[in-house]
Formats: structure tokens, sequence, C-alpha cells
């Protein structure tokens, strides 16, 4: 991957209010994200944020966002924290920056708020040491297949899956409380009941007491940038993958059953959002 154009910006506000059910308020460190997901529902981001160049390619880094979120926190009614919604808060500019660990700092010892982080990177586990000194901290781990080196294709910027779940693991083994985000799943690779188990196995191995998961919605954005990627590296799963895109509440009720069925048997919690 050629390396990410990184610029500083400065943040009026950082701690958004939420309209994710369940979620009060998003927090978002950076602007942009170099994990470069291919499916990421994140890139309208670069757009309305008037930043050019292509997603995954640039990285905006908020210095000033944990003293604004300092100040949010003397206003704002407690509630629930998610740290990377449309970024992620552990992509690779943290390890310098640390913008991420000084807006988790900003809530040690406030009352009420329960603050989450949802990553696909294993550098959460720096910061485990604030993390255990909040009042109701978790961290999801996403992993969308346990294959690293497709995962590599679909997720160049992200840490291996392997390493994820290492990460929850150790995580766990510090007392954080840890849980998987199994989404999307990649429709014709990570989707087939063996998959399945295997990644909800891993989640369950690694410490997740829940799992949350998601299909992949080939709305038109992703589905170019999915079907590129497809027709480049893998084009015997093109014609498979469009015939999904052709039936999707058929593809849905199969897949909604598998993962059910797969749960039930590994005895986890699985929480579909399809
Ligand atoms: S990690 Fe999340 S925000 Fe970042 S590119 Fe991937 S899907 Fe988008």
């Amino acid at each position: 991957m050629a390396e990410a154009r990184q610029f500083e910006i400065e943040c009026k506000s950082v701690l958004t209010k939420s309209k994710i059910p369940s979620i009060d308020y998003a927090l978002n460190p950076y602007l942009g994200c170099v994990h470069g997901c291919v499916y990421c529902y994140a890139t309208f981001m670069a757009k309305f944020q008037k930043v050019e160049g292509e997603w995954g390619s640039f990285v905006g880094v908020k210095v000033n966002a944990p003293a604004v979120l300092a100040r949010e926190l003397e206003r704002r009614p407690p509630g629930v924290v998610c740290l990377g919604t449309v970024c992620d808060a552990y992509q690779p500019a943290e390890r310098k920056h640390r913008i991420s660990r000084a807006c988790l700092e900003a809530f040690v010892g406030r009352e009420g708020f329960e603050v989450g982080v949802l990553t696909k990177s294993d550098l959460v586990l720096r910061d485990v040491d604030v993390l255990t000194r909040l009042e109701s901290p978790d961290v999801g781990i996403t992993v969308t297949c346990l294959d690293d080196r497709l995962a590599a294709v679909v997720e160049p910027g992200a840490p291996p899956p392997t390493r994820r779940l290492d990460a929850m693991r150790a995580l766990a083994d510090h007392g954080v409380p840890v849980w998987g985000f199994f989404g999307p799943i990649l429709p014709t690779f990570s989707d087939t009941t063996d998959e399945i188990a295997r990644v909800l196995g891993g989640m369950k191995a690694a410490g997740a007491d829940h799992v949350l998961v998601d299909r992949l919605n080939l709305y038109p954005r992703v589905w170019s940038r999915f079907r590129d990627l497809l027709a480049r590296e893998y084009q015997d799963h093109v014609d498979a993958v469009a015939s999904i895109k052709r039936d999707p509440e058929r593809y849905e009720t199969e897949l909604r059953r598998r993962v059910e069925d797969v749960a039930a048997t590994l005895g986890i919690a699985a929480e579909l959002c399809f």
C-alpha cells in the first residue's frame, strides 16, 4: 500500500450525538481511515469534509480532540460512547499521535459514561491500562473472515484477523469486557457454515461474551468497489456474488439461518443486525 497522506486538523466538537441505536455519542479522533476496507460505509466522509483523495489514502489527525472533549464532558449528560464509528480509532496514526488514548483518559473518573471502542487493530491493547481505569469500558473487535491473506486484500491497512483475536484474548485476560463484531460477512468467502463456525468459534475462544453479526450491504458504491476487487483478485467469485446481489432477500434469509444454527451449536450469544 502507498504511504497515506497525513495532516493535522482542529475540530470544534468531538463528542457527536449518535443515530446508532443504543449509542448516545460517537467519538472519532481521526478524519478518514487508512485501514481502507473495500466495503467501508464511511467513505462519504471524504466528500462531506471536502478532503481530496481516495478513501484509505489519507488521515486527518484531530490534534485538539482531547482538549475539546474535556470541555464537552463538563456540559454533556452522561451516556454510552463509541470510539470509532466513521474511522478506526486505533489505525496506524494512533501509534504516534495517541489521540484516542488521550480521549480515553478524559473519561477516567467521569461517572455515568459507558465508553466502548470498536476496532480492527491490536494497537488497542497498548491502552489496557487506561481501559481498566474506566467505569464501564468494553472493546469490540471486528473480524470479517479468518483468512489473513483475504483480509489483506479486503482490509489492506488493518492488522490480520489472527492478531485481532489475540488482542481480544489479551484484553479479556486483563479483565476488559470484549465482544466480537462479525461484519460484514463476506459473501462467497466467509458465509459458509464452516467459515461462520470458525469466526464465531474463534471469537468465543478469545473471550467474546457476545457477537454482533452483519451482512454486506451491496449498495452501489460498495458494489462497485467490491466488484472491482473480485475482478482483480478473485475472478471465480464474480458470478456468485452478482447472483447474490440480484436476490439479496433470499441470500439474507439463508445466511440468517446459518448464523443462528452455528451460534446455537457453539452456545454463543449472537445478535443479527439484518
Ligand atoms: S476500519 Fe472501519 S472505518 Fe476504517 S476503513 Fe475499515 S470499515 Fe471503514
